[in-house]
């Protein structure tokens, strides 16, 4: 018999993941399932990237890279967070890795020791609590409702914070309820990490640019805490390069190098190719991702629109990110069928198996009262999923 590890039999599947896996099983069974479920865009990457990925193969870009990445690739983050973001790092105190989501864990495991408590605030994305878990870290999570437009304050960090606090992760634009903090919001928060010296916060924006209303503001810009804050992006999201896997940080230099050490021993540079490409997306200017995010804004509204026709439905009016966040608390006790629905779990199924739509449970967010759309898909498609969510939460008495 095969023994796995503790560690390892502790962690929780990706839900995200494991939603949309389901998903794709269904539809290879014949099942006309629509997906919401996985954050990414329905758009291609855009053409210039592209050619920028071909001409590096025809260069013969195809050896091992510098672990922490290419030298002009990190010389052209750093024009990008001062452009912006207004930031200033230097190439020492930038990583690229294959995805943030392992720039996240270079962090974690980079900071984090056995029985360290890591603040999240919720509703938080699903991969914070894990990697903190494997890192042999504390999950310490602070409840923020609807009711706050899922963001928490500084009297709330201010309590949660025990001398074993060493670190904070959070996302501004937020998955999964779409939320953006203001300056002030952020500043507030400053003000009590501040006094805090022994905690890094990482603040991860891969979001930033898919933003409706406002300037996106960086945690990092407060110069008071800008040696404590790990920014991460990526290009996943703003040039739709899900598959393309590159994430990377801005950090003090000495958390850089860690990062830098974690990776040379488990997995080196990211992908040569995609390295190259990455330079042409950073280079670019973000006004040509309006298109993009006008798209991601009228689908916001229309599924918004669609959700406030539901009785029981309570959604907030996310500023950005491409995902929706309802509390269908509502719900609970209610049943149709065979079906009894007693929280946001039985109620993604119920969605799935009758409604033939794919969600993902607030719980694996650590909000057990909502339930996450994405709505990272065509108006059509969304206009289906919109009736067929509705039609089966009416048949629930
Ligand atoms: N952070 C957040 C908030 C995300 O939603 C995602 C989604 N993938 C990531 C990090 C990881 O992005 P990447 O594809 O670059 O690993
Ligand atoms: N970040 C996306 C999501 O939340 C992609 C899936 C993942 O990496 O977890 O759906």
């Amino acid at each position: 018999m095969i023994q796995l590890s503790e560690r390892i039999k502790s962690m929780e599947e990706s839900a995200t993941i494991a939603m949309s896996r389901k998903s794709r099983e269904l539809k290879a069974q014949g099942k006309d399932v629509i997906s919401l479920s996985l954050g990414e865009p329905d758009f291609f990457t855009p053409d210039f990237i592209k050619d920028a990925a071909k001409k590096a193969l025809d260069e013969n870009y195809t050896m091992y890279t510098p672990v922490p990445g290419y030298d002009d690739l990190r010389a052209a983050i750093c024009r990008k967070f001062k452009r912006d973001n207004g930031l200033n790092y230097t190439p020492d105190q930038i990583v690229v890795s294959t995805g943030a989501k392992q720039s996240i864990a270079n962090v974690v495991m980079s900071l984090v020791d056995e029985g360290d408590e890591v603040i999240i605030p919720a509703p938080y994305w699903v991969s914070y609590y894990e990697i903190v878990k494997v890192a042999g870290g504390v999950p310490v999570v602070i409840s923020a409702g609807i009711d706050q437009d899922f963001k928490i304050n500084g009297k709330q960090l201010s309590e949660a914070i025990t001398p074993k606090t060493k670190m904070m992760i959070f996302s501004t634009p937020c998955n999964p309820t779409g939320s953006v903090y203001t300056k002030d919001e952020l500043r507030e928060l400053a003000d009590v990490l501040v006094k805090h010296e022994r905690i890094v916060t990482i603040s991860d924006e891969i979001y930033e640019h898919i933003n409706f209303s406002s300037k996106h503001e960086s945690l990092a810009q407060f110069e008071d805490i800008y040696d404590r804050v790990v920014t991460i992006n990526g290009v996943s999201k703003a040039w739709a390069m899900t598959g393309w896997r590159l994430g990377y940080i801005g950090a003090h230099k000495d958390i850089a190098s860690a990062c830098n050490k974690v990776q040379g021993q488990f997995t080196s540079g990211t992908c040569s190719i995609t390295q190259r490409a990455a330079i042409a997306a950073v280079d670019a200017d973000p006004a040509v991702l309006k298109d993009m995010v006008k798209a991601f804004e009228s689908r916001r509204e229309l599924v918004l629109n669609a959700l406030n026709e539901i009785p029981g439905v309570k959604a907030n009016r996310p500023q950005g990110a491409f995902y929706v966040f309802p509390d269908i608390s509502s719900f609970f006790g209610k049943s149709y069928g065979s079906y009894t629905i007693n929280s946001a779990n039985d109620l993604s199924l119920y969605l799935l198996d009758e409604g033939l739509v794919a969600l993902v449970t607030g719980e694996a967010f650590g909000d057990p009262n909502c339930i996450r759309i994405s709505y990272a898909a065509s108006e059509e498609v969304l206009n289906e999923a919109m009736k067929r969510i509705k039609e089966a939460l009416s048949k629930l008495s």
